[in-house]
């Protein structure tokens, strides 16, 4: 069997440990390869090897930094076909989703490109009697990257493009689940002229995470993940006297007005609620609609989601990839029956989904739920798979009750055509990332990816914008005086 290997100072690496992890083929339900956690010993060295590489790299001129990172950008672009291949094998989704998240990735490298103007300081001549102040930003050594398994290029890349051009060095540990696709990219980096040792690949679950934060050579850590592990990495890591930012789980809700434009609309929203098999934290969750508009938003949403196509990610025409994990499948349809025990009405049933090709893939049909409860689980929790639960108001003030009533606030997005409804629904949702006919509200890297509540910790969000350059620098101020 395939062992996932790490990449250090430069060269692919056997781990020592004994493999304790699968990776799956989720569209077989088949074991790929396995991984290693890496030890204490194989993490530390990795931080000390990418702590020597980077104090060389700080001197390196920022415009020959941007230089390397433009030729990574190149061959990214050419190997695109063949990463996207990796992605759908070990993750599940289409081929065109998995080109979405590497061109995700490689527009983060075209933001990062921006550092050279954005890393500028400030100065004062003449503060006092002859008295000159400059405040510089300076790079703060090396960084750990954490990410989750659903988008594995895409999500390494909102930290590492940043980390790089501003003169850091980084270790990356992926998801055990998804380590296939980054593992891939670290030849590329070596390719592209990055140092050996600066960008590190470090693999395995819980342990390996702990032994980079209990690192004390660490200066900051970027990780996305489940809430319950975001929380603990930002209070360990920062009573580890690090900087945290962690994005976390995510619930989002999606209310159509009765005066939306639906034909035009259904298929960004049935893309919001079932693309990458709802396994995205921007992923619409609830639909929120009035009374009024209640039948007709169901029959053209539930109508569109019986066009999608659920199959294997490599073949042509599939909408909808299996679910990562055979355990998550199951959860996902509890969360389902527990709904439909507590009243909710199941109008689009995927649990009777079948693949006859694959039939030991995770796959789970789109869902569609109505009569949801607001005090159902199903409206509580992240489910996180192919599943719209609908919510029915009486009017605008009440949706906004409905969506600020939830622990999460990663994204919210609202269908009319009223700029007023527009204008108060930025003002008034709670969440870090608003869409207004847009149902998948991710920003593009130039700005800052939002999250708040139980979605985010952290003050400094990941990818582009003022944010990262805060986050992956440091001030120093020079007081100087020359005198004749
Ligand atoms: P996860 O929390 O299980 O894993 C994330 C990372 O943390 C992985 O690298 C994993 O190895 C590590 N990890 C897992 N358990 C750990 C522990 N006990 N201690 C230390 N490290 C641990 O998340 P996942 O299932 O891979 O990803 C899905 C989750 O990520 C969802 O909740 C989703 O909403 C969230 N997510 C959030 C964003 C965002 O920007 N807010 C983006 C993508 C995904």
């Amino acid at each position: 069997m395939r062992i996932v290997r790490n990449f250090v100072n430069g060269e692919y690496v056997e781990p020592i440990n004994a493999p304790s992890y699968d990776v799956y083929d989720p569209g077989k339900g088949s074991i790929i390869a396995r991984v290693s956690p890496a030890t204490r010993d194989e993490v530390n060295q990795a931080v000390d090897g990418s702590l020597e590489a980077q104090q060389k790299w700080a001197r390196v001129p920022v415009t020959d930094r941007i230089k390397v990172l433009f030729k990574l950008e190149n061959i990214m672009q050419e190997e695109m076909d063949e990463i996207a291949k990796v992605t759908t094998v070990e993750h599940g989704k289409t081929l065109r989703e998995s080109k979405g998240d590497i061109v995700r990735a490689i527009q983060n490298i075209e933001a990062a490109s921006g550092a050279t103007y954005h890393s500028m300081g400030r100065s004062n001549r003449n503060i006092s009697e002859e008295i000159d102040e400059e405040l510089i930003r300076v790079p703060l050594g090396v960084f750990a990257v954490i990410s989750p398994f659903n988008f594995p290029v895409m999500i390494p890349f909102w930290f590492v493009p940043y980390a790089l051009a501003l003169g850091n060095g980084v270790v990356i540990k992926p998801s055990e689940k998804t380590p296939m696709s980054i593992e891939m990219i670290m030849g590329m980096l070596k390719k592209a002229g990055i140092p050996d040792g600066l960008v590190q690949l470090v693999n395995g679950g819980r342990e390996t995470v702990e032994y980079l934060v209990e690192n004390s050579k660490v200066a900051g850590v970027s990780f996305v993940g489940s809430t319950g592990v975001a929380k603990m990495i930002y209070r360990n890591g920062t009573a580890n006297g690090k900087r945290v930012q962690a994005g976390a789980s995510a619930k989002n809700y999606v209310l159509v007005m009765p005066d939306a434009d639906i034909e035009n609309n259904v298929g960004n929203m049935t893309g919001s609620f079932f693309g990458n098999a709802g396994e995205r934290c921007l992923a619409g969750s609830v639909l929120v609609v009035f009374r009024e508009n209640h039948d007709r938003v169901l029959k053209s949403f539930s109508k569109a989601t019986e066009d999608l196509k659920v199959g294997y990610g490599l073949e042509e025409g599939t909408d909808i990839g299996p679910l990562i994990r055979k355990g998550h499948l199951m959860k996902v349809k509890n969360h389902i029956d527990e709904a439909e025990k507590d009243g909710a009405k199941v109008i689009l049933d995927g649990r009777k989904y079948r693949n006859e090709k694959y039939p030991e893939g995770f796959y789970l049909g789109p869902t569609i739920m109505d009569g949801v409860e607001i005090d159902a689980n199903v409206n509580r929790e992240e489910i996180f798979g192919p599943v719209a639960s609908v919510i029915t108001v009486n009017d605008f003030d009440q949706a906004i009750e409905v969506i600020n009533g939830s622990k999460f606030g990663n994204a919210s997005t609202i269908y009319t055509r009223s700029g007023h409804y527009a204008r108060e629904y930025v003002q008034r949702v709670n969440a870090g990332n608003i869409g207004i006919n847009i149902g998948v509200a991710a920003p593009v890297a130039y700005y800052p990816f939002g999250g708040r509540k139980e979605s985010f910790f952290g003050d400094l969000h990941p990818q582009g914008g003022e944010d990262h350059i805060l986050f992956f620098t440091d001030s120093k101020v020079v007081i100087s005086r020359w005198t004749k």
